[in-house]
């Protein structure tokens, strides 16, 4: 893989919250997938590409995506929905858990199967080009901590929205998230109201007690928990605050106005949480993103962190903020055609959804002009 310079970029919202904004001009350097340089002075490098004033961005990260296996969902039987969140600008999906499996099994050893069998197929198989982060363990009754440590040797480091599965009482979870964490997982619990039949709900007790590390969709997911609890879990947890698209909106908006006004940003990331008995969301990052600058008051650049490298740093990924090092996962974005705003960050924030001109993985382009998003005004240029 050669060098690629993308050159002439007006904006760079990196995706940390320390410093979320660097002017242009700008330019940044790939290299073998990775940024190698950003900075002001021309880079040299095989090929290049002219941003023509654009903003740039780091791809969304889905931090709360149900996939089961390849580009295909079982809940709403749809082909590539994967295919369709790449023209949203996202570019890895982390698992909740393969729950939307047919059949899926709710003994011990099945559940480990399915997490294992689907960590190895999407660490193989990148549908569109798309990181997907898969293998949740759906936590059952009978595992044990022997099953934990074999999982995370095995390579699995995920454990799907804790609710999903038999073992719904947090006391009895609170002991399985103590083994998983023992051993390197991430632990994602449902928050709010019963999903879908076979669910259930969990309140913000059982969220204080299990201590997962993410406190998923506390804006319900479909159902909310009552804004006062949810600001409980806020307070008294150190847990990564998440809000979805298929969630509740006005709850969405209470939490980020909350966690805006109490200087908690840092720890608020955003999710789709589809396929879903919602549906199949191509465009649900960044109607959140969009959503939580307008009604909240939150600059673009901020609100981009929360679907970006806030989720890098609550998951440890090596993406997810436009520095040194990182995989060159971006977006190229634009005004869209007709919007009031004259620039990404002008659109974002009187919440029109940007015009996505291009997207790349890894340092390779995987997308030109989206199919999904309104059209950007300007387009980019290949040389
Ligand atoms: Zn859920």
């Amino acid at each position: 893989m050669g060098s690629l310079a993308i050159k002439n970029i007006g904006m760079v919202m990196t995706g940390d919250i320390q410093g979320p904004v660097i002017d242009g001009p700008v330019s940044i350097l790939i290299e073998n997938g990775k940024i190698k340089a950003i900075g002001k002075e021309g880079m040299d490098a095989e090929r290049s590409i002219d941003a023509k004033g654009m903003t740039v961005c780091p791809g969304f990260i889905d931090s709360h995506s149900h996939p089961v296996f390849g580009d295909f969902t079982p809940r709403q039987n749809q082909l590539n929905f994967i295919d369709s969140s790449l023209h949203g600008g996202v570019t890895s999906m982390i698992s909740a858990g393969e729950v939307h499996l047919p059949g899926r099994p709710t003994d011990p050893k099945g559940t480990k199967a399915l997490a294992l069998l689907a960590q190895r197929s999407f660490a193989k198989l990148r549908p569109a080009g798309v990181k997907v982060y898969g293998g949740a363990l759906i936590l059952e009754k009978g595992l044990v901590e022997a099953d934990f440590k074999e999982l995370a040797e095995d390579g699995v480091w995920l454990v799907g929205e804790i609710g999903l599965g038999s073992v719904k009482a947090a006391n009895e979870a609170k002991e399985m998230v103590k083994w998983a964490k023992k051993y390197g997982m991430k632990v994602l619990m449902h928050v709010g109201g019963t999903s879908v039949p076979g669910s259930s709900t969990v309140t913000c007790d059982d969220v204080l007690i299990a201590q997962p590390t993410v406190a998923c969709h506390l804006n319900g997911g479909p159902t909310s928990i009552p804004i006062p609890e949810a600001i409980r879990v806020i307070e008294k947890t150190d847990c990564a605050i998440e809000i979805v698209h298929c969630g509740n909106p006005l709850s969405a908006f209470e939490i980020g106005r909350f966690m805006k006004n109490n200087n908690l940003l840092g720890r608020l990331i955003i999710g789709n949480d589809a396929p879903s008995g919602t549906g199949v969301i191509p465009l649900g990052i960044w109607r959140m993103v969009n959503y939580i600058s307008a009604l909240c008051g939150i600059p673009a650049e901020a609100a981009v962190c929360l679907a970006t490298g806030n989720t890098k740093k609550a998951f440890g990924l090596s993406h997810g903020i436009v520095r040194v090092d990182d995989d060159a996962d971006l977006q190229i974005i634009d005004a869209p055609m007709g919007s009031a705003g004259n620039d990404a960050k002008a659109a974002i924030e009187c919440g029109d959804i940007p015009g996505i001109a291009m997207v790349l993985i890894d340092g390779v382009v995987k997308t030109q002009v989206s199919r999904n998003t309104p059209p950007p005004v300007r387009k980019t240029v290949a040389g």
